[in-house]
């Protein structure tokens, strides 16, 4: 019998013979078209598939759905507007918002009721810790190229070349000597938000950072005396600009099940800019305001305008980028961008524990560098659903609320057919690519229009919008192209 790797190289591999292409997913220029894997051709209305979303058996749409959730934000906000009610109890619950740390310390503590759902699966962290994503990514590469050869493995090329430290400290060493001169960002395996990292070009740099008394490399940020795990990945030294300035991309990535692997990918993400100037002079190297782009720093520039933000909608930069480089280029960006997002998923499949109780809303962070090449930064367990404006508040809010349409707890779908487009999600990989019939000109769907509802509530506490920096005009959701990021409220937001 086939390992479950193997099972879906060989779907690549078959997909490959039908469809006559001699690239089956990497630089395809129409993912959902192309007949890779079972082929599953789905027009807008219902094929012929069944859910496997694991709706609660006891929760008919008459019954009023009980969650738990220790957080306050849009995904609160959106589960108490579905009319769902606060449960009282510890396990009293139907649906529960967990954080990580729950499902780290509880989760095999405790046993589901057949209907009950949760948001994460059990070891999440094989996708979502930067080092273990590595490793699984750097695994299926040396699978694929053992069954398929390196043809087939290179299309899982969407990490920059990455080694974790202090585990892979000589071979780190080595790549730097072939490579003298190249910039490397360090990254701490169990942080978020950019807290912790800074970049390195010089090989001391690593050297004098610290070793305890076994020579092992230790971090020293923190004062703390425990080895702190480390990702060294060559730094993107051409990221794709836009007025001067780097951005990297939030894509929403909704998985209900990996066995069989079912993916859909929400169509209004958003870019993140920096607020400062792109240099890669030696000077500005440790100037965290010109490399990362995470609002969390960016809050902090000198150059934040508060209450215009950093943020972009997708759609704006399809738009941008179709009129800069042509729409030929951009779809086979953002269906390069698709393809990399179920391939990392590929990459963790065969590790992680399926639960027909979890699905996972997850946050994809992706750069593009100036070839148009998409490169996978970080996939987070938590995205931040926490938002800052009425607009980000009500993109957010509207994700979400396709998210629960899509995970379905009131079972308004049970026994029906699985949906190719729930809201702005699009069904992208249900055990095997999935091809839509066509509403648009775009290969992937990933930041076509999607309108975005004004929630219920209004978030007052994000007072009064401040000026924006150009007037607003007209449709908030109409495009218009920006001047070096002088755009208006509705292109930037934070
Ligand atoms: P964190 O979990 O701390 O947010 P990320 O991997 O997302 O860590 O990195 C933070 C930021 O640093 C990113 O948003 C991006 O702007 C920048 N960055 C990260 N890795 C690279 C890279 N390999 N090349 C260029 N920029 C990078």
């Amino acid at each position: 019998m086939m390992s479950r790797e193997k099972t879906t190289a060989a779907r690549l591999s078959t997909g490959l013979a039908t469809s006559g292409r001699s690239t089956p997913l990497a630089s395809q220029s129409n993912l959902n078209q192309a007949a890779i894997g079972s082929n599953t051709v789905l027009s807008q209305s219902p094929s012929t598939m069944m859910a496997s979303n694991g709706s609660p058996a006891n929760a008919g749409p008459s019954q009023t759905i009980r969650f738990r959730t220790g957080i306050r934000n849009t995904v609160y906000d959106a589960m108490r507007d579905r009319g769902w009610k606060e449960a009282d109890g510890d396990m009293d619950w139907d649906f529960f918002w967990a954080d990580v740390h729950w499902i780290h310390e509880t989760f095999d503590h405790v046993y589901l009721q057949e209907h009950q759902r949760i948001n994460h699966f059990r070891n999440h962290y094989e996708l979502t810790r930067k080092d273990l994503l590595v490793k699984n990514v750097k695994r299926m590469i040396k699978s694929i190229e053992k069954e398929y050869g390196k043809t087939e493995s290179q299309k899982f090329d969407f990490l920059s070349p990455s080694y974790v430290l202090p585990a892979e400290h000589a071979l780190f060493t080595e790549e730097f000597k072939r490579n003298p001169g190249s910039v490397w960002i360090m990254k701490p395996v169990g942080k978020a938000q950019g807290k912790g990292i800074f970049l390195i070009n010089k090989i001391s740099q690593i050297n004098g950072w610290r070793k305890d008394v076994k020579g092992n490399v230790k971090g020293d940020r923190d004062g703390d005396d425990a080895p702190e795990a480390y990702i060294v990945q060559r730094y993107i030294e051409n990221p794709l600009l836009i007025g001067g300035k780097k951005f990297d991309i939030r894509v929403y990535v909704l998985v209900t099940s990996y066995y069989p692997l079912t993916i859909y990918i929400h169509r209004n993400g958003f870019c993140r800019f920096s607020n400062t100037q792109f240099s890669m002079q030696a000077k500005d190297i440790s100037n965290m305001y010109i490399h990362a782009t995470n609002v969390a720093i960016q809050k902090h520039s000198p150059n934040y305008i508060s209450g215009r933000g950093c943020k972009w909608l997708l759609r704006n930069l399809k738009l941008f980028l179709t009129a800069r480089h042509g729409s030929k280029a951009v779809d086979d960006l953002f269906t390069e961008m698709e393809a990399s997002v179920v391939r990392s998923l590929m990459s963790v499949q065969k590790v992680m524990i399926n639960d027909k109780h979890c699905f996972e809303l997850y946050g994809y962070d992706i750069l593009i560098d100036q070839n148009l090449k998409p490169w996978l930064l970080e996939v987070n367990a938590s995205p931040s659903l926490t938002a800052e404006t009425q607009w980000d508040y009500d993109l957010k809010h509207a994700m979400v609320q396709d998210c629960f349409d899509v995970v379905d707890l009131e079972r308004r779908h049970s026994g029906k057919s699985i949906r190719p487009r729930v809201g702005g999600f699009d069904l992208v990989y249900n055990d095997g690519p999935v091809r839509h019939e066509r509403t648009s000109n775009y290969a992937s769907y990933l930041g076509c229009h999607q309108p975005i509802p004004r929630a219920p509530r209004q978030k007052k506490r994000f007072g009064k919008p401040s000026t924006p920096a150009v007037k607003l005009s007209g449709n908030p959701n109409t495009y218009s192209p920006p001047t070096a990021l002088s755009g208006s409220q509705d292109q930037l937001v934070s």
